[in-house]
């Protein structure tokens, strides 16, 4: 069960309209079962638009077209499908009448581009849109389904899943996809694909494994192919299980969840309180950890101690200690973690300090070094890690690394 994506508009190739018609098609084909192996996009140019349909695969069962079905002369796919289905346009009087009404209950009159939208190639079936003009074609030639869409998201989603999504669920229902995302920390995509290339090798054929990292977290998705789902998802648990032996330390959630949703979640049901201090990450853990609903069962505040000052005169932070060894330095982050846990009584506390760049690095401490600290009853603990010169990226991984920092902790239950 193979599909394809063909999506038609200027305005695509520009980068003036982000293509979200191909992603969210190719999710709900990919939840029907199909096996979505292209996506083209091309201009609204007649020959283009022949060009794309003439280079499908033989071997694909469904091809989905969004795009030049509008009223204005840009608009030229009906054409080009009437060229390639040897075939010619006609007016539908259903769809003449329905956009006559339309325009009428809106109290507009019916001009030549409204009539237009009526007509529809000879060769196809009319898929009806109740809630725009143009209307959805589709066609069959050679064991193949063509489905013609209007580009405008909601008439798409409208047809395809008033129309298309039903039949295509009818006529191809023997092949089950399912995909199980398992998020992993601290490890880079080379690194952890070396980790588990035995554990890839060893997986059933009929199940695939990909890495998608963004920022340090690593989402390692599983898609599985059957026909049986509780088969192939007892297939899939069990792969997750071996996985979860080879790489325990990394995985923090087997579900797509960020990392301070999880962490929140720990501190919840550990019934713990947190609070950061935060220097080079300018109150970004705060922020990431109060997006999350909920956040006030656990988290206190913040002290965004940035400059030396307000580490000193706010935190408690010595002076002779910062002097002593720079503000990027174990000793201080020590510090800020353990006055910060006090002035703001809590179980546990987050902080951080380092250079964020693309400025202000040496060569002991090179741009992109962070030190971070958590702080419990029980102990202090620090970490340094050295990432790379973008100061937005930085920030980022430094805030995610001491979350994850953090989650560690408190599953050592290191502060009871
Ligand atoms: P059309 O059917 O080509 O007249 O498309 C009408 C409008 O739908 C365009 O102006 C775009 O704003 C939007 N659109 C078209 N194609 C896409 C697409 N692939 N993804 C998102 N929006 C789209
Ligand atoms: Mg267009």
């Amino acid at each position: 069960m193979k599909a394809e994506i063909i999506t038609i508009g200027d305005e695509l190739l520009i980068g003036q309209t982000v293509d979200t018609n191909s992603a969210w098609i190719g999710s709900e084909l990919s939840k029907a079962g199909f096996d979505v192996t292209r996506s083209t996009s091309v201009h609204d140019k007649h020959k283009d638009i022949v060009t794309a349909l003439n280079q499908i695969s033989a071997k694909t069962d469904v091809i989905l077209i969004t795009g030049g079905l509008g009223p204005t002369s840009d608009d030229i796919t009906k054409p080009a499908l009437c060229e390639f289905f040897k075939t010619r346009l006609i007016t539908s009087s259903k769809v003449l009448s329905r956009i006559e009404n339309m325009i009428s209950r809106r109290g507009f009159t019916m001009n030549d581009n409204n009539r237009r939208q009526a007509d529809v190639p000879e060769a196809c079936r009319v898929l009806e849109n109740l809630i725009g003009t143009a209307p959805g074609m589709w066609f069959e030639k050679g064991g193949t389904i063509f489905i013609s869409l209007p580009g405008v998201p909601p008439e798409m989603k409208y047809i395809m899943t008033e129309h298309v999504l039903p039949e295509l669920n009818k006529r191809f229902k023997s092949q089950i996809i399912i995909h199980r995302n398992i998020m992993t920390f601290g490890s880079y995509e080379a690194k952890l694909a070396e980790i588990l290339s035995d554990f890839e090798a060893s997986l059933p054929q009929n199940i695939k494994l990909a890495y998608l990292p963004s920022m340090g977290v690593i989402k390692l998705r599983f898609t599985g192919t059957g026909s049986n789902r509780a088969a192939l998802t007892e297939l899939i648990d069990k792969q997750i299980v071996k996985l979860n032996k080879i790489i325990p330390d990394l995985i923090f959630a087997k579900e797509e969840e960020p990392l301070e949703k999880v962490t929140g979640r720990l501190l919840k049901e550990n019934n713990l309180t947190l609070c950061t201090a935060e220097s080079c990450t300018g109150g970004r853990i705060a922020q990431m950890i109060t997006s999350v609903p909920g956040s006030s069962d656990y988290f206190k505040g913040s002290v965004i101690a940035y400059d030396n000052t307000i580490k000193i005169k706010l935190l408690g932070v010595s002076e002779e200690i910062i002097e002593k060894n720079g503000a990027v330095s174990e000793q201080v982050v020590r510090n800020m973690a353990e006055k910060a846990r006090n002035l703001l009584d809590t179980d546990f506390s987050v902080a951080t300090s380092g250079i964020a760049g693309p400025d202000g690095g040496t060569d002991e401490k090179p741009v992109g070094t962070v030190w971070i600290a958590v702080a419990s009853e029980k102990e202090t603990i620090a970490e340094r890690f050295v990432f790379g010169n973008d100061r937005k990226i930085n920030i980022e991984r430094f805030s995610l690394t001491a979350l994850n920092l953090l989650r560690k902790q408190i599953i050592n239950k290191k502060m009871v």
